[in-house]
């Protein structure tokens, strides 16, 4: 995700297939849609060999990527089941998101209800219509039975005269000329997770395919008006940089086809989704469309977070939020790597790579957030925050300034010979999709293993705490120094005056400013400021030698009393943060750069 998950399974359980132990062997699934006015999809499903004398059908209560709550039980109605006789069967509501049916002994359960289009512009985490175009994303449109999400589910479509399909799911028809399906194939998910992990575009769109060193891949735009006016070729050309780049880094792909679908809408959400071997990708359509940082996230995503991933992220509990203290990996580190699969396909410049890297420091040190928020806690939490993190800090922001420390240090202390690019290809073979995944500490694991050393209390001070980030004892092996300028203006909100015999007496003060939060009124006659006599000295002149936050202490008559008051300056610090390069690099600080922007190691550089 990006703009802007949780149960255990025991592995042994995951991997003894399914039919054995699922209530129905598969699930067939007709997508009906006759008259796009309606603003309704109606959905039939098959349920075979039905084994059960009751079965569970539920809606997922979250989408993989967002981590946050969705309503989407609430865009389903009529829900109706009958026996394989045409009998009708019982449907009861279990609670908000789940039905039960008795199936009185029938071999085959007839399902069917249907799914409003809830979702504006071309869609994104739910479904959407339009005259000419309509979207699933999964999770809001397809049910499961609770016991049988490791069976195949089969999809087909009925749609209106001329409408197409593209989804990356598999379909029986396929073949090395034929990569993609269209709207008379019968799609074939081996499970419920991978059916709904393929989002679904229909209607009228444009299409541009190409090949990734050889893995077919499609770029299907889609726009409400159905006038386009960004450079279709130019977006795939640079896909098709990025998607190398990606396909380089890891050595192969994980999948055997991929999908972009780019939604040219300025409505709903707006941002990119990564799915298993897809992406949707949300933005206003531009003659100089700005999208490559954003399609290389979730792009990036097809490896980690979709294969490599915490082990609560896939098989998926969808009846509750799942947690994991691992997102500030998932999200930010992705972001780091979007970033460098741009520089290594040559789309943006060496210079931009510093400069991105400088801005997501300075975003950092100047979020109080971060005194306050450890990258892990951030994660956790994500439910109770806002999709991007907690309490203020982005575990994108984080993560990402995180995932290139880490890099820079990886390659620092091994002379280049180890990269975080070999922590990803570690985990890959260690944990990818549909192996379980990383346990919580799995990260920490993995970059141990393939630096042999031990990092606990590195990671510990980024990830597990609020301890500023050790920028000096890092960047050096990059050839960098962090210099930090502060900004300050300070606030107080009083006028001051000075009257003929040296007396200082507040003429106004600003409503609910610092100056009147501590107490200050216009009137008073300034005895002390700081426990020094205030003789001719305005106020605002001691504020302006201090900073924002700094301690004031106050004494005045009013009214023929003393009243003392204690408050603070208020305003703003500001950090401009920049990467100044050494003059003269050494040969170990040129192989660390090179390595991270060209993605080499020493082995691969040198003499092999
Ligand atoms: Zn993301």
């Amino acid at each position: 995700m990006r703009q802007r998950l949780f149960v255990v399974f025991a592995a042994i359980l995951w991997f003894t297939s399914s039919a054995v132990c699922a209530n129905v062997s598969k699930i067939s699934i007709l997508v009906r849609l006759d008259d796009p006015s309606q603003n309704t999809l109606s959905l039939e499903y098959t349920l075979h060999d039905v084994s059960s004398h009751t079965l569970t059908i539920a809606i997922p209560t979250w989408t993989p990527g967002w981590y946050q709550t969705m309503p989407f039980s609430q865009g389903l109605s009529d829900l109706q089941a009958e026996g394989e006789r045409g009998e009708r069967l019982s449907v009861q509501p279990v609670n908000h998101y789940s039905w039960r049916v008795e199936t009185a002994g029938s071999q085959s359960v007839r399902l069917r209800y249907r799914v409003r289009a809830g979702d504006e512009g071309l869609g994104f985490f739910g479904v959407a219509m339009g005259a000419h175009h309509a979207f699933i994303n999964g999770a809001a449109a397809f049910v499961y039975e609770m016991d049988s999400k490791k069976v195949p589910h089969e999809v087909r479509f009925q749609l209106p005269m001329g409408w197409q399909v593209a989804t990356a799911m598999d379909f029986v028809a396929q073949s090395e000329r034929r990569p993609f399906g269209d709207k008379d194939d019968t799609f074939v998910a081996p499970n419920y997770d991978e059916l709904i992990d393929s989002p679904i575009q229909m209607g009228r769109f444009e299409v541009r395919d190409f090949r990734a060193r050889g893995v077919p891949m499609r770029v299907v735009f889609a726009s409400e008006s159905g006038n386009i006016l960004c450079n279709m070729e130019r977006v795939a050309t640079d896909f098709q940089r990025i998607a190398e780049a990606g396909i380089d880094l890891f050595g192969g792909a994980p999948f055997k086809r991929y999908l972009f679908l780019v939604h040219l809408s300025g409505r709903g959400f707006g941002g990119g989704l990564e799915h298993l071997n897809s992406t949707v990708l949300n933005v206003p359509d531009r003659r100089d469309l700005s999208i490559n940082e954003l399609a290389a996230h979730e792009y990036f995503h097809a490896w980690n977070v979709k294969r490599i991933r915490p082990r609560v992220l896939g098989p998926f509990d969808y009846t509750q939020p799942v947690r994991t203290k691992a997102l500030w990996w998932c999200e930010g580190v992705t972001d780091y790597y979007a970033s460098v699969l741009l520089v290594r396909a040559g789309l943006i410049a060496d210079r931009a790579f510093w400069q991105d890297m400088e801005r997501e420091m300075q975003t950092l040190e100047n979020n109080p957030a971060r005194e306050r928020v450890s990258a892990e806690e951030a994660s956790w939490n994500v439910w109770e925050g806002n999709g991007m993190g907690y309490g203020g800090l982005s575990y994108y922001n984080k993560g990402k300034v995180v995932g290139f420390l880490l890099d820079v240090y990886i390659r620092g202390v091994t002379g280049n010979r180890k990269s975080l690019d070999d922590v990803m290809r570690f985990l890959m073979e260690r944990y990818a999709y549909p192996l379980p995944g990383f346990e919580e500490d799995g990260i920490l694991q993995a970059i141990n293993r393939v630096i042999a050393r031990d990092v606990s209390d590195l990671y510990r001070r980024m990830v597990q705490s609020t301890e500023p980030l050790p920028y000096d004892e890092i960047l050096p092996y990059a050839g960098f120094r962090l210099e930090r300028r502060s900004t300050s203006t300070t606030y107080f909100g009083v006028t001051s005056a000075v009257d003929e015999i040296g007396r200082v007496i507040v003429q106004a003060v600003d409503s609910q400013s610092p100056a009147f939060l501590m107490g200050l009124r216009a009137g008073d006659m300034v005895m002390e400021i700081d426990e020094q006599p205030a003789e001719n000295t305005r106020i605002e002149a001691v504020i302006a030698r201090k900073k924002p936050g700094d301690p004031i202490k106050i004494a005045v008559r009013r009214s023929g009393r003393l009243v003392v008051m204690d408050g603070k300056v208020g305003g703003e610090s500001c950090s401009t943060i920049r990467l100044v390069p050494v003059e003269t690099p050494d040969e170990a600080v040129i192989r660390v750069r090179e390595g991270l922007l060209r993605g080499t190691t020493r082995v691969s550089v040198g003499a092999r």
